[in-house]
């Protein structure tokens, strides 16, 4: 009944908003975007999966599993100290400690060894109930009994290594309880145990191939948060166990609150808030832009450097929130399609076009003036020696010989370079774009944004009165008795001779100084001048539209 008449309000509400649209003249556009209500955050997944987690919340949770495409809730726990979930395995145990083990039947281990192998008791049960009452039946002589559901529920007991392990104690069990048909149950790589996580009992045993779904008990006046090992989170907590690896976990939630977890990561919260309203709309966009990134993984986004990182509930600040809160559902909209809107930390005075730093053209990602920006990394030197230029070619198995020079030889028309020469004594190398920041390290390389100059540059005059222009001394032509050449890049020095003293200077350069700006790729919206935009009192909206061409924030 109750759900009947909410499905009434929510059609009154949609034919009132629409009638309202009409009498208003407004519009409704057919956009080709659609913002999705809730995403799944990978939290430990591949080489972080777990194998050993709690989850648990103050309010109490229930565990779902999915049955003809619907959650079903199968089991309560209003416990605060929640359920500890591990993977149906082996396991080692000394002196209390648990530690999971590839068995080998030959090996004499110390302590305990408990294996995925257990003994099913009778037919399984349609209820909980029914597979209760035989449980504790069982358990008056048998104590480690278990719960298990997978198509229906089960009633299991023991954790052994073998199957002999099992058949000897369906005899003792037979005679215990001759009216039950008892079958051993091999192991099977879906599965994981859910344990108590005070006692370490082993409680319920469950089919995770296909993801389980733990929610809060819900509680007015009361946040849901779930706690998934030392991490808080909003939304739920799903786990799977995909055949050969641990334990995949998953937190689904609700976008906004997915942004929460994402902004004060990516933008410090002290900030303007004008700024920090810019960053949450870009975040959103991004998150938008690159759900289903995972979803061979069974989730959307991972919650490392690789997609945007997120730290739940835990990463919270309110100034935060409250930019998100103030552009709930907002967006950046180019053609009628939501925009891919990347941020860097700093330009350095202009951003870039999107085809100098990568290769695709972005009619919205174009080089524009960047001057509110004030940033610690406007303007920095880095210094490469000449072996370390070597080492870093030879890391990527590039032997060009020892290195002889150092020369962008395209900038695009904001001043970062496209085309960087390496000139070696054996060959030479051309780098382009974000693979001089690959090659040379992110960090080392801020940007692509550089000049170089050598140890070894010399200024030349032409004509008389012409101004010096900088040059690389083996680069030079020079008249000797045989002839114009170049100074042998084999001979390290050349030696000047002057009236008063005879001074060598370097012909090969030993060091390259990159002096450059910003920090990033320069592309879409500078942070920095973002924060420098907001303090000269734009609003968010003027700020992305100023880094994001030809957009409207909608
Ligand atoms: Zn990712």
């Amino acid at each position: 009944m109750k759900v009947t008449g909410n499905v009434k309000v929510a059609t009154l509400l949609a034919a009132a908003l629409f009638i309202a649209g009409i009498l208003l003249g407004s519009v409704f556009v057919q956009a080709d975007y659609k913002i999705p209500e809730t995403i799944k955050v990978g939290l430990s997944h591949g080489s972080t999966a777990n194998n050993n987690f709690t989850i648990k919340s103050t309010n109490g949770i229930t565990v779902n599993v999915l049955e003809n495409g619907v959650y079903k809730s199968i089991l309560t726990f209003m416990d605060a100290n929640g359920i500890k979930v591990r993977k149906d395995a082996y396991y080692n145990i000394i002196e209390g400690v648990t530690t999971e083990i590839n068995y080998i039947k030959a090996v004499a281990y110390k302590g305990e060894v408990i294996g995925p192998y257990h003994i099913q008791v009778g037919e399984p049960f349609a209820t909980f109930e029914e597979a209760k009452q035989l449980a504790s039946i069982i358990e008056s002589t048998s104590p480690s009994v278990f719960l298990a559901y997978d198509a229906g529920w089960r009633v299991w007991t023991q954790l052994y290594v073998d199957d002999s392990a099992c058949t000897q104690q369906i005899e003792v069990l037979k005679n215990e309880h001759p009216d039950y048909t008892y079958y051993v149950v091999y192991p099977d790589k879906r599965r994981v145990q859910l344990l108590d996580p005070i006692s370490g009992k082993v409680l319920f045993v469950l089919n995770a191939e296909q993801p389980v779904k733990v929610d809060v008990i819900p509680k007015e006046g009361s946040a849901s948060i779930i706690e998934y090992g030392v991490s808080k989170y909003r939304g739920s907590i799903l786990f799977v166990r995909l055949a050969e690896g641990d334990i995949n976990v998953i937190n689904e939630l609700q976008l906004e609150e997915y942004l929460y977890g994402v902004v004060p990561r990516e933008m410090p919260a002290s900030w303007h808030i004008e700024a920090l309203k810019a960053q949450a709309v870009a975040s959103r966009c991004y998150a938008i832009r690159n759900v289903g990134r995972h979803s061979a993984q069974g989730f959307d986004m991972c919650n490392g450097q690789h997609c945007q990182v997120y730290l739940g509930y835990s990463g919270e600040h309110a100034n935060t929130s409250k930019a998100i809160n103030e552009t709930k559902g907002k967006v950046i909209v180019h053609n009628n399609s939501i925009i891919s809107a990347y941020f860097s930390s700093t330009s350095g005075g202009y951003t870039e076009n999107s085809e100098n730093y990568w290769s695709a053209v972005l009619p919205y990602i174009r080089g524009v003036d960047d001057s509110y920006e004030k940033s610690p990394y406007s303007n920095w030197e880095k210094l490469f020696n000449k072996d370390e230029v070597k080492a870093k070619l030879a890391a990527r198995n590039v032997d060009i010989g020892e290195i002889v020079n150092i020369i962008p030889r395209q900038v695009s028309e904001f001043g970062r370079v496209i085309k960087l020469e390496i000139v070696g004594t054996k060959d030479k190398k051309i780098y382009e774009k974000e693979n001089i920041r690959v090659l040379f390290g992110y960090n080392d390389l801020k940007s692509t944004w550089f000049t170089v100059k050598t140890d070894a540059d010399v200024y030349v005059r032409g004509a008389a009165n012409s101004s010096p222009q900088v040059q690389t001394a083996s680069e030079l032509n020079v008249i000797s008795a045989s002839g114009i050449s170049k100074l042998s890049s084999s001979t390290n020095t050349v030696a000047v001779k002057s009236s008063s003293s005879v001074k060598s200077y370097n012909i090969v350069p030993n060091a390259y100084t990159f002096n450059g700006k910003g920090y990033g790729h320069g592309l879409g919206m500078s942070q920095y001048g973002a924060k420098g935009m907001a303090e000269a009192g734009f609003n968010y909206i003027q700020i992305l539209e100023h880094y994001f061409s030809d957009t409207k924030v909608q």
